[in-house]
């Protein structure tokens, strides 16, 4: 993979001047931040539902290895089998065997974002396996040979005219020669093609948005029904699934459940919750014959023990990302790995480190968005934080960089001199703005004036003036 440090200032200056990208952007960002403040607003025991969702996840997580053995036996009492993945090479090679010992050929799939993280259709395919991605965004996505943009809404980069272009190039082989442009029409025309896809599918690969440890049973929630399809069709279903994902009882599954789709796309529930526990049994009329289970590490456990621990409650609903203003600015792929916005930005590092990485957690206004609408409550701004302080302690940054923080932390720390130096910077740079009130170039701040940006020049008094002169005034 090309080093992300370079690359992410690279995607992101090509992402602000991609005019496509930003009609696309735009068009998605407020929607979602609308509707999910109009379902939580509906529902008046959202934060106490919160509350619950983080002690079922930091209760799980302390009692992780506890609840994947119950998970585990629970899936091979009801016939399935579970699969144990270290790393993602483990996971591709397990996925990759089960497909050949069935004897399978065509593989349809749903989303799957621990499938992208560890690479699950680029080893099929490598392997000769045809894999078709049922997700309608995923399938998007595949036809544009595109890594996902959101973990929510993987094509949410693409207009509706690049996808009409895509359908038409790709759609001709199957007959289908019309060029489309309405919505309907090419979710009909996608529904055409997947069908038949469905039907001749050996193995059908899903995710899990949630493990229930008690009964073995993998719950994943869709808007498209594909899921059912995928899960129930083919003659092998595979779910793969970071260890995170397993929760304790139904109970536990259904809270979190009621959060998922308020905070991802703002519905009270998606669609489709599909609940599958182990393969078809005598009498079923439909289901799978084998059933398994790829539990995948990957980097999991090492988080477990350390600051970043957190992290794990994450429920991938992609909140934090519909309210960043910088993914919102550059969108998904200018993050250069499968996870974006202010999630991926602590879960990218951790996985390639912060040598490869260290932009990442550096790319963030610390408003507090994010933290503010995840529903498991991740303190994001915190986590980000400590990447930045691990980064600077390790002398990964920019030399320029960390000489201003060590000069910051002098002045910091030498509180007269700061109030001083702060105090005169304010006066001058307020009279070298002059009139205008804004700056268009700056000795070494090139990066911030590239493309015409401008920045605002102090009003001439610092915050703590103003704060005293009011106080002053008030005590009047
Ligand atoms: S970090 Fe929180 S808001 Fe972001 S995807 Fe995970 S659960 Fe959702």
């Amino acid at each position: 993979m090309e080093p992300l440090s370079h690359a992410f200032k690279e995607r992101s200056v090509w992402a602000l001047q991609d005019e496509t990208l930003q009609v696309a952007l735009n068009r998605a960002k407020d929607g979602f931040a609308v509707k999910r403040a109009k379902a939580v607003d509906a529902l008046p025991e959202f934060e106490s539902l919160r509350d619950r969702a983080v002690a079922i996840k930091d209760h799980t997580l302390e009692n992780l290895d506890h609840y994947l053995e119950r998970y585990a036996e629970a899936v091979e009492r009801s016939g399935g089998k579970v699969h144990w993945a270290s790393s993602a090479e483990d996971a591709r090679r397990i996925v990759v065997e089960i497909c050949r010992a069935s004897g399978a050929r065509m593989i349809t799939k749903g989303k799957s974002m621990v499938g992208e993280e560890v690479g699950v259709n680029g080893a099929l395919e490598e392997a000769g396996f045809e894999v078709v991605e049922t997700d309608l965004g995923e399938y998007i996505i595949q036809l544009a040979q595109e890594p996902p943009s959101h973990i929510i809404v993987p094509a949410v980069h693409k207009t509706r005219g690049q996808i009409s272009d895509l359908f038409h190039q790709n759609h001709q082989k199957y007959g289908l020669t019309r060029k489309l442009s309405e919505v309907p029409e090419m979710v009909n025309e996608a529904r055409q093609v997947l069908r038949d896809k469905y039907l001749a599918a050996d193995v059908g690969i899903t995710g899990a948005n949630f493990l229930i440890a008690e009964s073995g049973t993998s719950v994943i929630v869709t808007n498209e029904g594909n899921g059912d399809l995928t899960c129930s069709l083919p003659k092998v279903h595979i779910v793969t699934a970071g260890i995170e994902k397993v929760v304790p009882t139904a109970d536990d599954a259904s809270t979190l459940l009621r959060l998922l789709g308020r905070s991802a796309t703002g519905q009270d529930m998606t669609t489709y919750t599909t609940f599958t526990t182990g393969p078809k049994r005598s009498g079923d009329t439909d289901g799978p014959e084998e059933y398994h289970v790829v539990l995948i590490d990957n980097g999991r456990t090492s988080m477990l023990g350390d600051q970043f621990r957190e992290m794990l409650r994450c429920i991938r609903c992609g909140a934090c990302m519909n309210h960043c203003p910088v993914y919102g600015a550059i969108g998904g792929h200018a993050y250069g790995w499968v996870y974006p916005g202010p999630m991926g930005s602590v879960l990218t590092p951790l996985a390639v480190g912060l040598k490869e990485a260290g932009n990442l957690p550096n790319a963030c206004t610390l408003n507090g968005h994010c933290a503010e609408v995840c529903p498991v409550r991740i303190p994001l701004p915190d986590l980000l934080r400590t990447l930045r302080h691990r980064e600077y302690q390790l002398r990964l940054g920019l030399k320029p960089m960390r000489w201003g923080l060590a000069a910051w932390l002098w002045f910091t720390t030498h509180p007269r001199i700061y109030r001083m130096g702060t105090r005169v910077q304010a006066r001058m740079l307020a009279l070298l703005a002059g009139r205008k009130g804004r700056f268009r170039r700056m000795p070494l701040a090139g990066s911030w004036f590239r493309g015409g940006r401008d920045l605002p020049a102090p009003q001439g008094e610092t915050f703590m003036a103003v704060w005293q002169r009011r106080q002053r005034g008030k005590g009047g």
